[in-house]
C-alpha cells in the first residue's frame, strides 16, 4: 500500500487511474500501466510477464 501511494504521490491524474499491482501474487508490485489498450497485467514483462508465460506454457504441456 505504502509503495502504492508514492506512485499516487508521483503520478499525474492519467496514470493515477492507471495503476495497478501485479498479477503475480507472488510479487503484488504496483506498476502504472502505459500501454494504450490498458491491459497490462505485470510490473515488467521481463520478470513477471515471462514467469507468468512460462507458467501458461507449463500449464498447457500437461
Ligand atoms: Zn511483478
Amino acid at each position: 500500500m505504502v509503495a502504492r501511494d508514492l506512485i499516487a504521490l508521483c503520478a499525474s491524474d492519467e496514470q493515477r487511474t492507471r495503476v495497478r499491482i501485479c498479477g503475480n501474487p507472488d510479487c503484488g508490485t504496483p506498476f502504472v500501466d502505459t500501454s494504450r489498450a490498458g491491459a497490462r497485467r505485470w510490473c515488467s514483462m521481463k520478470t513477471c510477464g515471462a514467469l507468468a508465460k512460462k507458467r501458461a506454457y507449463r500449464a498447457k504441456a500437461k
